[in-house]
């Protein structure tokens, strides 16, 4: 997950990145007051999860509240390379004498880490690398023996930073190290560094990826979600540990295990050119358990999508069988079933879209046979893969 701006630099406050003071806000009333607040003049600064913000108008000096009011009201709701601007950071403007670029990231290609320094810095590290590559230095990173201060230092002299500055660079890039490591992110990027004309160095900027697999181990990362701008439907999946993405079609696909539910997503699409271009709407994986409770999560999230004309579940039975499988189908329909009838709809009713179910695997005959005796009137069982494909896109075109 990539944070924003403002939240990059509480994980640099947390572990002593020296940076500058500021408070975010989403209306420029409220950035007037913070302008106030700390009276001194402040960059009013987009925030927004893309880079090249002072570029595109998205990051401005104010001299005072009023100013920075201003900035704010022209700021808020910019785009921003598609990114609408909700949110500003007003932060103490700080006097530049130099801008420089630190960077630590996940090597994949040479596995290891990686750190990248340059006293050019300010413009996009890309262009850089491209013109003048010598000014760019690329450190390779023992991930046992990290980053002291005395190999931040030479980090920060192969990127050719002044000498009077090595020290206090050094200092601030062994503690950039500490986040990359501790708060388990994958990339911190701070540009410009910052030299100023007393000789501190400060991150005035900051872009740091969180690694999503760690996120058991780091329960204060949570906060960093932006729920504004993730889909309802992909939150409710993940609160229930399915994974769920949304496409645009009309079938809803529902599979265990990542190839089956990629390949079925193709078939679907191959069977719905013949039923007027029907494509897959979404597709959630349900993993290796299908227990009633997760079937009945994964059908209310596929049946939360308008877009969902009807449904394809897709499962091969392996280590859960397709007797639990069909349990979980038609305990699920049970659920879905109840809650429909306890808010005034008629019994039977749920889940209102036709459900194509196709198994095979460990114990097909008793799923099937599960399936059969429960006669759903919504559930259509499919011998094939291709077939239900088949009978789900006709559905889902008419
Ligand atoms: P980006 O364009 O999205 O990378 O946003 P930055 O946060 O890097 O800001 C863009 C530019 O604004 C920087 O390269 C600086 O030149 C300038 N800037 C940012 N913060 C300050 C500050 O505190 N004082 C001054 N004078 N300029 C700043
Ligand atoms: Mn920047």
């Amino acid at each position: 997950m990539d944070l924003f701006e403002y939240q990059a630099k509480e994980l640099f406050e947390k572990h002593g990145v020296p940076s500058s003071k500021g408070r975010v806000t989403d209306t420029a009333d409220g950035a007037r007051q913070i302008a106030e607040e700390i009276g001194k003049p402040v960059m009013v600064k987009a925030q927004v999860k893309v880079g090249g913000r002072g570029k595109a108008g998205g990051v401005k000096f104010a001299n005072n509240a009023d100013e920075a009011f201003e900035h704010a009201q022209n700021i808020l709701g910019l785009d921003i390379k598609g990114h609408v601007v909700k949110k500003l950071l007003i932060a103490e403007a700080k006097d530049i004498a130099e801008e420089y670029y630190i960077s630590f990231l996940l090597d994949r290609t040479n596995r290891t880490y990686l750190a990248m320094c340059s006293v050019e810095g300010g413009m996009e590290i890309e262009e850089v690398a491209a013109t003048k590559p010598e000014r760019l230095a690329k450190v390779p990173v023992d991930a046992v023996k990290g980053v002291d201060v005395a190999f931040a230092r030479s980090i920060a002299e192969q990127g050719h930073l002044p000498a009077e500055v090595l020290d206090a660079a050094a200092v601030t890039i062994a503690k950039l190290w500490e986040v990359f490591v501790k708060e388990d992110t994958l990339l911190v990027e701070v540009n410009p560094l910052v030299r100023t004309p007393d000789d501190q160095i400060l991150a005035l900027d900051g872009k740091v990826t969180l690694d999503g697999n760690a996120d058991f181990r780091q329960p204060g990362h949570e906060e960093f979600e932006d729920k504004d701008a993730t889909d309802p439907l992909e939150l409710k999946a993940k609160a229930n540990d399915l994974n769920y993405v949304k496409l645009d079609g009309q079938v809803g696909v529902i599979g265990n295990g990542a190839g089956l539910v990629m390949s079925t997503l193709d078939v679907v699409a191959y069977a719905g050119e013949k039923h007027g271009g029907v494509k897959p709407a979404n597709f959630l994986d349900i993993g290796g358990g299908a227990s009633a409770e997760v079937m009945a999560a994964g059908l209310d999230v596929i049946l939360g999508d308008e877009q969902v004309k009807s449904v394809f579940v897709n499962v091969f039975g392996g280590i859960t069988a397709c007797d639990a499988v069909a349990n979980g189908i038609v305990g699920a329909l049970k659920v879905l079933d109840d809650a429909a009838a306890s808010s005034g709809h008629s019994a039977g009713s749920a889940p209102g879209k036709p459900l194509v179910v196709r198994l095979d695997g460990n114990k097909v005959d008793e799923g099937r046979k599960i399936l059969e005796d429960a006669a759903h009137p919504l559930v259509t069982l499919a011998q094939t893969m291709d077939e239900g494909a088949d009978k789900a896109a006709e559905l889902a075109s008419k």
